[in-house]
């Protein structure tokens, strides 16, 4: 197949569904397969694949939302970033409406701060070398996906002699998070849908530590309905056989070894350090942080940062949804009291958080 209509032919994924049912009946107990990419929490509820699987086949929505994973400190660290009039915040939009322990970067905005919203690092640094005279401080935060992108734009602003541009670093790193749920009695994973994105860069050879410490099957995931259908039947497969092994469906657009350019870009600039994530807590080496000869680039070195007592939204329940204990409909705060419109949590702000993809497609 080539065309991605070809991935979404009713047909083809109502035999795949049909395949699934009879896999699932030669199973001796439920199986629960993982998803840890916001854009596969996306397309599984806009598709409705649930709907299409047997009772026995469960899927588990994991932190695969970048924005929802950061952690409540950092839009704090954020927002205050937003205090100094010399500063211009510069972000993804998906984290204008996260709140903050206090305040949100819209709400700062709407009060004059200078927050902008970017489509890439590379604008964030045509910004400070447009504004020499102002600080711009980009919040560089998800996984190994924007990480080489955030590398560059340092390497960028090393080559125009930048002294004014700063990254707020929240990176993370997949597979030790992975680890953490995969090792959670509670949560019984059966299999990974594992993230493509993410894969693109690391490889897929990056999961088989994962796959031979916990003898689970692992198999890489391109996005349409007719590749998840295909990840689960591969997981179902391997399930069956006893087998677990790591596997590409996505083989278009996923290698075993990655991209070594993207890889080597994020070695430039990044270090392996501990790294908070929302509802997972504080993850030793699931980060990475600006090496300490770049450290003229590292908002949180280079700059002071007072982001004020952190606290928790203790009616928000999206601790549980990113560790996929809790479904975002179980929340008493689901599309009452949390809309997008009115979004109390990261899960409902995001467009790929497991909130909002309920809020649109699930109800
Ligand atoms: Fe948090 Fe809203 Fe999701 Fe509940 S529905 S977990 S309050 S984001």
């Amino acid at each position: 197949m080539k065309f991605q209509d070809e991935f979404r032919d009713r047909e083809l994924v109502r035999n795949m569904a049909a395949n699934i049912q009879r896999m699932a009946q030669r199973l001796s107990k439920p199986v629960n397969f993982m998803e840890v990419c916001g854009t596969h929490t996306m397309s599984i509820y806009q598709f409705g694949i649930r709907s299409l699987l047997p009772e026995n086949v469960r899927l588990v929505s994991g932190p695969g939302c970048p924005v929802c994973v950061t952690p409540v400190g950092y839009m704090d660290k954020a927002v205050a970033c937003t205090a100094d009039a010399r500063n211009i915040v510069a972000t993804f939009g998906d984290m204008l409406r996260v709140p903050g322990s206090r305040s949100s970067l819209m709400e700062e905005r709407a009060k004059g701060a200078d927050v902008r919203i970017v489509y890439s690092p590379l604008d964030a640094v045509a910004l400070a070398n447009a504004n020499p005279e102002r600080r711009v401080i980009f919040l560089g935060i998800g996984f190994e996906t924007t990480a080489p992108t955030i590398a560059a734009s340092i390497l960028e602003a090393t080559r125009l002699g930048l002294s004014n541009y700063y990254v707020l670093a929240s990176h993370k790193t997949m597979p030790i998070a992975m680890d953490l749920l995969t090792a959670d009695p509670d949560l019984a994973l059966s299999g990974y849908l594992c993230p493509a994105h993410v894969s693109t860069v690391i490889g897929a050879n990056a999961y088989k530590p994962l796959a031979e410490k916990y003898h689970i099957p692992c198999v890489v995931t391109g996005f349409e309905p007719a590749d998840v259908m295909q990840g689960i039947e591969m997981l179902l497969a391997q399930v069956l056989a006893g087998e677990s092994r790591v596997e590409i469906q996505y083989s278009r657009a996923v290698s075993w070894e990655g991209n070594p350019k993207a890889q080597t870009i994020m070695e430039r600039v990044f270090v392996p350090c501990d790294a908070s994530w929302r509802g997972l807590g504080m993850l030793p080496g699931s980060g990475l942080a600006i090496k300490p000869e770049l450290a003229r680039f590292d908002a949180e070195k280079a700059l002071e940062i007072d982001p004020g007592e952190e606290r928790e939204n203790p009616a928000c329940r999206c601790g549980e949804v990113l560790k996929g204990k809790l479904s975002p409909f179980d929340c008493p705060l689901f599309s009452t009291a949390c809309t997008p419109e009115s979004p109390v949590g990261a899960c409902m702000v995001s467009s790929e958080g497991t909130c909002s993809a309920a809020y649109k497609y699930g109800r």
